[in-house]
């Protein structure tokens, strides 16, 4: 693939007599997770002459894959379409953390991606002067603590959706006073040592689904705690049609294709169920769990939740291991609420105490919005509440800034492809122009619509995004003002946009 690594400079001066060198580029991307390292693939293969630099505040690329550490961690997506569609996926569907890095390792290996990731990289603050036609990045180097000055003509954040320096946990009464160790699953010491302990494990989504199977056997019990349950859905580790496809011989770019196309019509299958036969959906995730678990289980208290199935994320249990520790009688699953902590476990309201040595709090994420950079137009700061989102891409009254958010029940790299493929007709369009700047704005016709939140909390609605609704960009009741979420009609929609309906203002 071509690259360029033309840097350009620019002369900045922080202080009267205080000359910096300012590193610049055509586009800059923030974070090297799956987005970031796929928005660069494209950027270099869609538009060959673009200059870009990628940096990230970890020490290393991965994003997600690269902070969760803990036992067991895998994807919950399967990889043929959590994958990017131009490099095969050759494994199992489900991966862990470690084959998805090694995954990403050798797509930056082949993309020559290498020079342009500058690490330990994070940016704090991003600044458009319209006057100039180019955003002014400041950051930080997080090992050396150096002040950091980057000018670009465009910003692609793909920041991801969680802060990764810290999890998510509520603040329950008497929590102070356990004396026992406390873990979040995003920050999992390298040396754990949890064996002979009676674990608690607060929360039952994917990351409790995968790491209980993985610490069971060496504790001496696993509970798994949760005030609401989640939907499971299990299935083996396998894709019957790829591995056809592979006895057959038929070249892995092929089978990859073929097989991502059949999981997302099986997908959209699904998702259509979930809204039009949702107690049926109900019934077929039930039974694919009830009968891996002991007789007389309380299947539906368990494992039935309140909402829609998909209305929050179906937890994949491949080969529904963590049954199969139910059943050992190493791992017992409690629905109640916790009514307190003290000194040597907790107070459930049904007034059982669960005595713990180790509680690891399984509660989830802190949103950040677009990598919590503090963002300013023209010397104004932005309010990301305030704006409405462009296809769930870009925002009015912010130029030359595009945002990668993926799907929620489709994997999200499905949507950062599509993202990419359009950032990039969109960087063309502009240079067809003969223009700099491009910003979204509400047409005089526009004036009808109906606004809500990022996310209609009816259609997907798990605990940190209804936490941070408020906090986000709003969306209009139709396009281009809607965040869609459903790959099947997105892949259409998205590659027709036209960028000249007068949503998009070119200057
Ligand atoms: C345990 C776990 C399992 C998951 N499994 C799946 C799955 O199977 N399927 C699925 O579709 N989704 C899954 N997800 C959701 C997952 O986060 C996304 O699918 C995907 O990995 C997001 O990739 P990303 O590159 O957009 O963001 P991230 O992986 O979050 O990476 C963002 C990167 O940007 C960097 N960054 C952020 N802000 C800044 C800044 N200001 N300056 C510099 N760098 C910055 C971060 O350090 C990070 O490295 C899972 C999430 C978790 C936590």
């Amino acid at each position: 693939m071509p690259q360029t690594m033309t840097e350009t400079t620019g002369v900045s001066a922080k202080a009267p007599g205080d000359f910096l060198v300012t590193p610049h580029f055509d586009v800059l991307i923030v974070g090297a997770g799956i987005s970031g390292i796929g928005a660069a693939c494209h950027l270099g293969t869609q538009c060959p002459d673009k200059s870009f630099v990628l940096l990230e505040a970890q020490e290393t690329y991965g994003g997600t894959w690269w902070t969760h550490r803990y036992p067991g961690v895998r994807s919950d997506s399967d990889l043929f379409t959590f994958g990017y569609r131009f490099k095969p996926w050759l494994g199992a569907p489900i991966a862990s953390a470690e084959e998805i890095l090694k995954y990403l390792g050798e797509v930056i290996e082949e993309n020559n991606l290498a020079t342009h990731i500058r690490y330990r990289h994070r940016i704090d603050s991003a600044s458009w002067s319209s006057d100039l036609r180019r955003w002014t990045l400041d950051g930080t180097r997080i090992d050396t603590g150096e002040e950091l000055t980057f000018t670009s003509d465009f910003l692609w954040v793909c920041g991801g959706y969680y802060r990764h320096q810290e999890g998510y946990t509520p603040d329950w009464e008497g929590f102070e006073n356990y004396q026992g160790t406390v873990i979040h699953p995003q920050r999992w010491p390298e040396h754990l040592d949890y064996a002979d302990k009676r674990i608690v494990v607060i929360g039952s989504g994917a990351t409790a689904a995968t790491l209980i199977p993985a610490i069971a056997e060496q504790a001496e019990h696993v509970t798994m705690l949760q005030r609401s349950p989640t939907f499971y859905f299990v299935r083996p580790n396998v894709n019957e049609l790829a591995e056809t496809l592979r006895e057959l011989d038929i070249p892995h770019e092929w089978t990859h294709e073929i097989v991502r196309r059949k999981i997302a019509q099986d997908m959209d299958a699904i998702t259509k169920m979930s809204f039009e036969q949702p107690d049926f959906l109900r019934e077929i995730l039930l039974e694919s769990v009830r009968p891996l678990l002991p007789e007389g289980f309380d299947v539906e208290r368990h494992f039935s939740p309140s909402y829609r199935p998909w209305q929050q994320r179906i937890a994949v249990l491949p080969e529904g291991d963590l049954f199969s520790w139910v059943r050992a009688g190493k791992v017992s699953i409690i629905t109640d609420q916790i009514e307190r902590f003290s000194e040597h476990g907790i107070t459930l309201a049904s007034g059982e105490f669960l005595e713990a040595d180790m509680v690891i709090t399984a509660t989830g994420f802190n949103m950040n919005v677009l990598g919590d950079i503090d963002f300013l137009v023209d010397g104004e700061a932005v309010d990301f509440s305030d704006v409405v989102t462009y296809r769930g891409i870009m925002f009015t009254g912010v130029p030359n800034l595009a945002y990668v958010f993926g799907y929620f029940r489709s994997s999200w790299t499905l949507r950062a492809d599509l993202i990419s493929d359009f950032v990039c007709r969109l960087l063309r369009h502009l240079e067809s122009l003969g223009a700099t700047m491009v910003t979204p704005a509400l047409r005089p016709e526009d004036s009808t619509i109906t606004l809500g939140p990022w996310v209609d909390p009816e259609n997907f609605n798990p605990g940190y995004l209804t936490r941070s609704l408020h906090l986000l960009p709003r969306q209009g009741d139709r396009d281009p003002w809607r965040l869609l979420h459903e790959y099947s009609v997105e892949k259409e929609v998205l590659p027709g946009a036209d960028l000249d309906d007068g949503t998009l203002v070119f200057k």
